[in-house]
């Protein structure tokens, strides 16, 4: 059995078995049943969502003999007619595929345009589906314009791309335009689940999600895998299960890609280094893995900030919530940054190996640097926190006047909520200006002589200095190529 005989047999027969596509098939299903049928349709998504089942589906609908509507008020075709045995045979002489890639020329438009000029031979309409559309010239398509424009009545043209952005404007403003949605996870493991249970195929819900999340909203390629898996699967009589899958989608479990992923971010470069050994026998191509990884982050990142919002894979629920739990939100954000970099650098790496490995030594690095940080004096933390926080009031207050002196001009010894202590000139009349200010607060001011010519260490000096010693100034400075800590410390905005 080819791996495409499943793609051919559960493709959608008629608009109620089409899938994912509610709002269309409601539109479309008014319309033919109402007689207002459009003379151009563009149909257009991702691949594999149905865009070349719905336009035979349309091209079969609209030439039934006798069409019937269902109780949820879709058109059927009756599939006993005259026109309905003909399409099914493939052989209707009025619904006429036409692959663009193929037929890009001006001639063969003309060769279109004068055909659908005849009337059709058997049915009500002729239906021209025009695959692929984006591949014409632009010449190609000027040629049409004029029957797309003034079409006779018998005149439908269907045209389905992937890339729309490619179409000439008047084209598509000519155009009823459907924008096919993406098959949803859920949707796609629906699909699967009936599928399995009409060919006897013993699966397991975990490993059906994977093959979804790996189609990414593709129908089609969810049903082609699931064919290749249940076809390699079966030889063995198994029921199918995720190690399955992944062994056969040659996917890496989450599990150990968290595990490598958590023990980088501890700085533990020697463990993570030992999976990344595991993972990387037999394995030429890394792309899927930094986007799993990616993902990983992600969600490692949205359970950081929201420890409530859920966690799709519950085998990994709790290892993600330790892994948000000890790393920062910073080094998350890094970590993605570096791994979105490596998808890019991978493209244009001929081994992909010492790209992954690269990425992981710059993870196990930025975990070592955030550690320093982690590590800070309590004491001067709180200490610039209460120096703030009294620059803060004098802000409020308008006195920049003071900001000034207390950030330039004196060397802050040190701070706690009831006592700021200070050394500076004894004769400096702002001295007792502050110390009426700071008796507002229940702050006492306690004033050191500066001996002469004795130079100070500004707060400005000491903040500036705190920011290139941290590892954020690091990062930004090494890997994001900013120069100079601006002079923001006394902006009022
Ligand atoms: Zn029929």
């Amino acid at each position: 059995m080819s791996a495409n005989a499943w793609m051919l047999k559960y493709r959608p027969k008629n608009l109620g078995m089409v899938q994912a596509q509610s709002t269309f098939v409601t539109i479309l299903s008014n319309a033919i049943i109402q007689k207002r049928v459009s003379h151009s349709y563009l149909l257009t998504g991702i691949r594999g969502i149905g865009k070349t089942s719905i336009a035979r589906i349309i091209g079969k609908t609209v030439n039934c003999s006798n069409q019937k509507i269902d109780k949820g008020a879709q058109v059927t075709p009756c599939e006993n007619c005259e026109n309905c045995a003909s399409f099914n045979k493939g052989n209707h002489p009025d619904i006429i595929e036409i692959d663009a890639a193929s037929h890009t020329s001006v001639d063969d438009v003309r060769t279109i345009t004068e055909n659908a000029a005849y009337k059709p031979l058997l049915g009500k309409f002729k239906v021209y589906i025009i695959d692929e559309v984006h591949m014409m010239s632009k010449s190609a398509f000027n040629a049409m314009l004029k029957t797309i424009e003034e079409p006779p009545e018998h005149l439908i043209f269907i045209f389905a791309t992937t890339e729309s952005n490619k179409l000439p404007p008047t084209v598509i403003s000519r155009c009823q335009r459907f924008n096919l949605n993406r098959f949803s996870n859920n949707e796609i493991v629906q699909l699967l689940k009936d599928i399995c249970t009409k060919e006897k195929v013993n699966i397991t819900d975990n490993a059906l999600a994977i093959i979804a999340k790996k189609s990414q909203g593709s129908a089609r390629d969810a049903i082609s895998l699931l064919e290749q898996i249940s076809n390699i699967a079966n030889t063995q009589g198994n029921i199918i299960e995720v190690d399955i899958v992944n062994s056969i989608l040659n996917l890496e479990e989450h599990q150990t890609l968290l595990s490598m992923l958590s023990l980088a971010l501890q700085g533990k470069g020697k463990e993570a280094f030992a999976i990344l050994d595991q993972i990387s026998k037999n394995r030429i191509n890394f792309s899927h893995i930094l986007e799993e990884l990616l993902e990983l982050v992600g969600v490692c990142s949205k359970v950081k900030l929201c420890p409530e919002s859920a966690v799709e894979d519950i085998d990994l629920k709790e290892n993600i919530h330790a892994l948000a739990k000890c790393s920062s939100l910073e080094k998350l954000t890094i970590t993605w940054q570096l791994i979105l970099n490596t998808i890019k650098d991978l493209k244009e790496a001929p081994n992909h190996l010492p790209v992954i490995e690269i990425l992981l030594c710059k993870i196990v690095y930025i975990s070592e640097m955030s550690e320093v940080k982690e590590e800070g004096n309590q004491q001067d933390d709180d200490s610039y926190k209460n120096i703030l926080k009294i620059l803060d009031t004098l802000k409020e207050k308008n006195l920049l006047n003071l900001c000034y002196y207390l950030m330039n001009n004196v060397e802050i010894k040190s701070c706690t909520s009831t006592i700021l202590e200070i050394m500076a000139d004894q004769n400096d009349p702002l001295n007792d200006k502050l110390r009426a200010i700071l008796k507002e607060n229940d702050t006492d001011l306690v004033v050191t002589p500066l001996q002469k010519h004795a130079t100070i260490r500004s707060l400005k000096n000491k903040l500036v200095e705190l920011v290139k010693t941290s590892s954020q100034w690091k990062i930004l400075h090494e890997h994001y190529n900013v120069k100079e800590v601006q002079d923001i410390l006394l902006n009022t905005q």
